[in-house]
Order: C-alpha cells, then structure tokens, then sequence
C-alpha cells in the first residue's frame, strides 16, 4: 500500500546522525567539524561516571561536567547548568543520557544557543526533536523552536547496553508511541509515515532480541534505529490523546514518563482505531493482529512490559479527576474525545485490562 497524499508539507530539520558501536568517541572528530573546542559535558547524577570518562576522553576539549540534570527539566537545574556554562566559556553543550539530558542541553540551547552535541543511552527520541518540556513550581510548559533542535546525534549500541531491562522495556514503548501517533497526525506526511512504520517494525523485530540478550549490540543497534526514527516523527509532527493523557498523568499525579507510556499506548491506539483505521491497519501487521490496539497489548504482554496504572502508584480514586483534566483542552484526536469515553480507557488502563474494541463516541 503507497502511503502518498495529495496534499501535505513536510519539514526535516538539518540535524547530522552518525550510528555505530563505539562512535561516542566521535565527539571530538564533531567538535572539531562545527569547530568547537569547549565542550560542558552534562548528565544525570547516576550517570555522572560516564560523564567523567567522556571528559577524560576529550581532555582540554571539555571544560567541566553537569551532572544535575533531573525529570522534566526543572527550570532552577537549567538556570544553575547555564551560569556554569557562560562561567566556564562553554561554546557546546555535550548530553549524555536519555531524555532528561538531552532536555537540560537543550533549555541550555534556548538560553545561550549553545550547539549541541548528543548521545542518547535512552529510546526516548527527545534527541530528534526541536520540543522542549520544563516544569517549574509544579507547572509543565512545552516550547517548539528550531533554537532547542540538536545539531549532531551519536548512537552509539554500546552505552544503551547498560540501561536494565525493565527500562529498556518502557522506553522502547514510548519510543513507539510517537510513531502510532504519527501515523494519524493531521500534519503527517508520506516521509513521516515511512519513518513511523520503519520504527515500529524495528522495535518488532529488535526488541525481543534485546530481552534474550541484553548484550546483543546488533539487536541494541536497531532498537536505536527506531528511536532515532520515532523520535524524528515526534519533531514533524502533532501528537494526540495518547500524549495527551500521558502528559496529564505525568504532570498531574507524578507517574513516571516511560513506564505510563508504555502502559496506555495500546489503549489510545485502541480508542482511534476505527476513527483511523486505514492509517493504522499497518500497525496490526506489523505486530500480528487483529486490530492496532490488541496487537500492541499483545506484544507489550510479551515483552514483560507494566500493564496497569495501579502499579504505577494511581489510586482508583484518582481516575475521575484524571478523566476530567485529559477531557480539558484535549489535542487534536482522530476520534472524538469525550469524558465518558476516557474515563472507560482510563479505567482499562488502570486495572491492566487488554484494550476493549469499542466506539468512543457511543
Ligand atoms: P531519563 O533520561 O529520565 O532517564 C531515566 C534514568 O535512567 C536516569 O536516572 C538516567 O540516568 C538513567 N539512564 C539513562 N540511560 C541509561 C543507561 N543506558 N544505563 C543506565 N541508566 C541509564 O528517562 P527518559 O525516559 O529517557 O526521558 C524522560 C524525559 O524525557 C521526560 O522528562 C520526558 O518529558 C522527556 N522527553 C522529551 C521529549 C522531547 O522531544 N522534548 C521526548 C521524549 C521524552
């Protein structure tokens, strides 16, 4: 089946990839190309060792080491990495981790315009995109701007190795839920579904070899490819009610970003499956059928994923409000959004049901 459309726009952001086995130790080759030669290095405090040997790696290339970097880019941690940056005469920032990271090099970005440089440990995408979300006094605000988009992307199968299993897991699933949203987005195009379909099928065929050996660093490669091509879908184009909802149980009741992903993915796909239905008849063959959401549940089954937003710590009591706050100024979505339908998805989603094959707007 063509995926062409006779109308759309399609923007691709100029951002330089490089993949391979040990091509993190290509920062200074990057550096030395964009001719850059003070480098802050930034990471997350549990993985302030990595950080250390990247800076041993670039010697006086690297001016110092941030490794404060937290969840949903606090803006106080931002403001504290900038001062450092400006004190130290940084002219890149170098972000190794997941999407905490890269979200602290880029709010550094919006600051300073400081290029970046980054090395994703993570499937979370936030490398590909020109998106930026920060929390301050328990506010999450998101900005899209070219200024925040990262210049140059290093995947490198080695340092992904070391995320465990369970996160592996969880991020993978995130990874993918940009892609099943892609694939509806009103602004999609052609290029954009080839690369969401490209991701899934990546996962599909890596993500099991991954768990049977979380060392097989051809498996840990390809499931970079397809955060690399999830992640660049989320940069092109408009998400919907399963980011969404996402946001609000993030934002409104603390639960963890990948793991509840991972979690009401197969639902939301569920929710728009016949209001989308030829865009994502892909989704049910690529992951065996029969329909998008089942699939989906069926292969987050299988992988050992978190099913139930009970253990992610939400209290049943907690699912009217959230239905009440996801039905408040909803995205764009395929099908219609009512509170009566997201309360029954919630519900599902919170007692780790497989996704009902239901019309939302009945
Ligand atoms: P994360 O970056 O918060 O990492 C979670 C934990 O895992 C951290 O302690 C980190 O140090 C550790 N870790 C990361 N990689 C590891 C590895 N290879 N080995 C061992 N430990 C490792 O988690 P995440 O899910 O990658 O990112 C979530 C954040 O990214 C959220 O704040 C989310 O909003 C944001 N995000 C933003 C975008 C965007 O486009 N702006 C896209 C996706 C996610």
């Amino acid at each position: 089946m063509s995926l062409f459309q006779e109308d759309f726009t399609a923007t691709s952001a100029a951002v330089r990839v490089r993949f391979g086995a040990g091509v993190r130790h290509a920062v200074d080759e990057e550096m030395d190309r964009l001719g850059l030669s003070r480098a802050l290095i930034l990471t997350t405090p549990q993985q302030a060792d990595t950080g250390a040997k990247f800076a041993e790696r670039l010697g006086a290339r690297a001016v110092g080491v941030f490794s404060g970097a937290a969840m949903h880019t606090p803006v106080p941690v931002s403001e504290d990495a900038t001062a450092m940056a400006i004190r130290l005469g940084a002219d890149c920032v170098v972000a190794v981790g997941g999407g905490s990271t890269t979200g602290l090099g880029k709010a550094i970005a919006l600051r300073t315009d400081l290029p970046q440089i980054v090395v994703p440990t993570t499937y979370a995408g936030s490398e590909a995109t020109g998106i930026l979300g920060q929390t301050e006094a328990g506010r999450k605000t998101t900005i899209t701007t070219p200024k925040v988009q990262p210049e140059v992307i290093l995947y490198d199968a080695e340092l992904v190795r070391s995320l465990p299993v369970g996160m592996t897991v969880t991020s993978a699933l995130n990874a993918m839920a940009h892609a099943a949203e892609g694939l509806y987005a009103q602004n999609r195009s052609p290029i954009s579904s080839l690369m969401a379909l490209e991701g899934l099928r990546a996962f599909h065929a890596a993500l099991p070899r991954v768990l049977d050996n979380p060392d097989d660093l051809k498996a840990r490669g390809e499931t970079l490819y397809g955060a690399w091509l999830c992640g660049t879908v989320l940069g092109q184009v408009g998400m919907a009610l399963h980011h969404k909802l996402c946001h609000t149980l993030g934002g409104s009741f603390d639960l963890p970003h990948a793991e509840t992903h991972a979690v009401i993915l197969p639902h939301a796909i569920a929710y728009n499956q016949q209001a989308a239905a030829g865009e994502l008849a892909p989704v049910a063959t690529i992951f065996g059928g029969p329909a998008p959401g089942k699939a989906l549940h069926d292969f987050a089954t299988r992988m050992k994923a978190p099913l139930a937003l009970r253990d992610l710590g939400l209290r049943e009591a907690d699912l009217d409000r959230a239905a009440d706050i996801a039905s408040e100024n909803p995205y764009w979505n395929p099908a219609p959004v009512n509170r009566a339908g997201l309360r029954r998805l919630l519900q599902a989603a919170w007692a780790g049901d497989a996704p009902a094959s239901w019309d939302p707007a009945t």
